[in-house]
């Protein structure tokens, strides 16, 4: 028998590891390589944050904190939640973790039981599952198709919803393909959830700010009400203020659920670094006069991307309402020779040939939950895009 957990057993390794390992081969070469892997902001975290951090350290607030974070970050959260979303919390109803990926982790950790259903919209950001399965729960997939603009309908969520569902998960804006849900649409996926009480609400707003054109980000306890005392909403300040290093993120929900947390967080990783606490303090009670101009340039990349993409014949890309990703189908590609006589079968034989060909490393959509399909994150410069679209284009050409 393994000297390894059963548990370790039911989850997979990374699948985008083995094209990070070839971008990286093929840059030790001295290859041009141009990663649009990346989930994470090309700025800097802003000055008025940065600084806070720096104080933070020349005043001593180097020690251990409560478990579940300072009272005067609870604090800012509850009043990010008045102010952005009009949701009414108070500091016992607020948990602050290692980034909202361990915010999930341990939600999930606190929440699952054996034959417990967790409802996932795919393609996925990749944690999801694998988090649920960990946790000893099973993820019942839901496709959210290309031809419906990667989002999921009430139909298809009434049809996954069984006995054992505990949560349904939410994304929006989504990683992997920047779709989000309009008022309407969410409203109509909540009505479905306010017909089954069992089921709670998992919502990950990590894309929250980064939300584009006339497009107006909701989450779901704002659009029915009636759903709060069975959701859990979930953000953090990696995104939106460029801190992904700084590892913050945080949750709102009912006082059992986020005391849950705390008791798995206080057995695990205690409380979040105090640094970036107070780094996060000021994100959030800061000024947000950044945020229209980091998007104008978000806005930009988008624009041109999906133009370029959508150039090449065989590859439908559709224009995302936020995030920092695009997510395009090359089914029109699926079975093309490439020069070197290899034949696109999958998404991620596409991925590999094109890293190997023209050095853009993107991540296949099997990873995500899709196919066939592949991510490009665009958090990196109108240059490099340019660049890495013009050699996509000439690739895609190239195939008989
Ligand atoms: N949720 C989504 C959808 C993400 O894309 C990410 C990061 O890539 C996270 C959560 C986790 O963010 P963090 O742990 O940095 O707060």
């Amino acid at each position: 028998m393994s000297f390894l957990s059963q548990t370790l057993s039911r989850v997979k390794p990374s699948p985008t590891m083995a094209i990070t390992g070839l971008a990286m081969e093929l840059k030790a070469q001295g290859r041009d390589v141009i990663g649009l892997s990346a989930g994470e902001p090309d700025f800097d975290t802003p000055e008025n944050i940065r600084a806070a951090g720096i104080r933070a350290i020349e005043e001593g607030k180097t020690r251990y904190t409560a478990v579940d974070g300072i009272p005067e970050l609870k604090q800012a959260v509850c009043d990010k939640f008045k102010r952005d979303n009009g949701l009414a919390y108070t500091p016992k109803q607020v948990t602050i973790g290692t980034g909202g990926k361990q915010v999930l982790y341990n939600a999930l950790m606190a929440t699952l039981n054996h034959d417990d259903e967790v409802i996932i919209p795919a393609p996925y950001w990749v944690s999801y599952p694998d988090m649920v399965l960990l946790a000893g729960g099973t993820p019942v997939f839901i496709e959210a198709a290309l031809e419906n603009n990667f989002k999921i309908t009430a139909e298809q969520l009434e049809a996954a919803i069984t006995r054992n569902t505990k949560w349904f998960m939410f994304n929006s804006p989504s990683n992997p393909t920047g779709a989000g849900y309009t008022r309407d649409e969410l409203k109509a996926l909540t009505d479905v959830l306010m017909r089954h009480p069992h089921v709670w609400v998992l919502t990950d707003d990590m894309y929250e700010h980064l939300a584009y054109d006339d497009f107006e980000f909701c989450t779901p306890a704002q659009v029915e009400p009636g759903l709060y005392n069975r959701t859990l909403t979930v953000n953090g300040v990696s995104k939106a203020y460029a801190m992904t290093g700084w590892r913050i993120g945080y949750a709102a929900g009912p006082e059992e659920v986020i005391a849950a947390i705390r008791k798995v967080q206080s057995q695990s990783t205690s409380n979040p670094c105090s640094v970036s606490q107070w780094a996060a303090v000021e994100a959030l009670n800061g000024t947000q006069d950044f945020l229209p101009g980091h998007n104008e340039i978000f806005v930009r990349r988008r624009d041109m991307v999906v133009a370029m993409l959508n150039e090449i014949e065989g590859i439908t890309c559709p224009t995302p309402e936020g995030a920092f990703y695009v997510y395009p189908s090359i089914s029109g590609l699926i079975g093309k020779t490439t020069p070197n006589g290899v034949i696109i079968t999958s998404d991620e034989v596409f991925v590999t040939e094109l890293l190997n060909d023209t050095g853009v490393a993107v991540v296949f959509g099997a990873a995500f939950g899709l196919s066939p399909n592949f991510r490009i994150s665009y958090a990196t410069s109108d240059e490099n895009l340019k660049e890495a679209c013009t050699r996509i284009q000439n690739f895609c050409k190239a195939l008989t």
